[in-house]
């Protein structure tokens, strides 16, 4: 048996491979499965899966979704999703338009910032997928008005800086709502940049969680120190909840990080798929 990596994002979100490379790109590392889970998007699950296919390889649709969490950033993960169900759908087209509306904004605030920067450009840095400040970053860094990405959302784009505008998130409860709707197994990405501060308050955020749907939470992750691993097992195994990880993987090797492997230290057995599957075949009737 195999290892796996449950978060990896590709050029329909903020990723730098296209769905086919990173398919192809995991099965070349010796991965036995991945997921795709990209930002508020499924427009890469496609062309994923039916690579996966093509070349014998699993990959499991999957998503990232944003959600409303005032204290920092939470990030709800839907594994096996069901690409073609109308309210994810609509929700997910929500999303988008709320981006078009909220990107160009940034525009704006760059240009009156005396950056001359074009809505054209970042269209090109972001390959003809969703748009996001990754990809303004990445304009920022080749127009030298920066040095390094991280400059550019220090000085501009992060949250508080200049040119950042808030971006509409559907509440926890929402997400968790069109993720189940949608026949996905909902975890919870990351836990560690929510935010809480200390162990109870991550308790009683994840109580709430559960009672709207939440299955799992995402343990294994490259910016976990081991102290925030051995919490959240124990939370996971507390509520009875799913184990994942995944190292979010974004298609460059940042800090040395990458597919599968992390920076060296993650080894995610094919079990964790498993548990997945066994999940999902409870709670969804599926004809898959
Ligand atoms: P957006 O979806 O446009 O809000 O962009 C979110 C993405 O920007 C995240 O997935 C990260 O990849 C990146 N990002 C957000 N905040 C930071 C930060 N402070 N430093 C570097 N990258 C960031
Ligand atoms: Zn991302
Ligand atoms: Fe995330
Ligand atoms: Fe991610």
């Amino acid at each position: 048996m195999g290892y796996v990596d449950l978060h990896i994002h590709t050029t329909a979100s903020d990723g730098v491979m296209s769905p086919s490379e990173i398919v192809r790109y995991a099965k070349a590392k010796g991965l036995q499965a991945i997921a795709i889970t990209d930002h508020d998007t499924i427009e890469g699950l496609e062309e994923g899966l039916s690579e996966g296919e093509k070349i014998g390889f699993e990959v499991i649709p999957g998503i990232e979704i944003s959600a409303e969490h005032p204290p920092g950033s939470m990030h709800l993960l839907g594994f096996f999703i069901d690409i073609h169900h109308p309210l994810l759908n609509e929700r997910l087209e929500y999303l988008q338009n709320a981006r078009e509306e909220r990107n160009p904004k940034m525009v704006e605030k760059l240009n009156q910032l005396g950056i001359k920067i074009t809505y054209d450009e970042v269209v090109k840095a972001s390959g003809g997928g969703q748009i996001g400040r990754p990809h303004f970053a990445k304009v920022l860094v080749e127009k030298k008005y920066v040095r390094s990405f991280q400059e550019a959302f220090d000085r501009f784009l992060k949250k508080g800086a200049p040119a950042y505008v808030e971006k509409f998130r559907f509440t926890p409860k929402e997400a968790l709502y069109f993720i189940n709707e949608a026949k996905a197994v909902a975890v919870l990405g990351h836990p560690n940049t929510l935010g809480m501060n200390g162990y109870s308050e991550l308790e009683n955020l994840l109580l709430e969680l559960i009672e709207n749907g939440l299955r799992g939470i995402e343990v294994y992750y490259p910016e976990h120190s081991p102290l925030e691993i051995a919490q959240f097992k124990n939370l996971a195994e507390k509520y009875g909840l799913l184990v994942t990880g995944g190292t979010d993987y974004h298609g460059i090797e940042k800090n040395g990080l990458n597919i599968g492997v992390g920076r060296g230290e993650m080894r995610l057995p094919y079990s964790m798929v498993e548990a997945l599957k066994a999940t999902r075949n409870r709670f969804f009737q599926t004809g898959r």
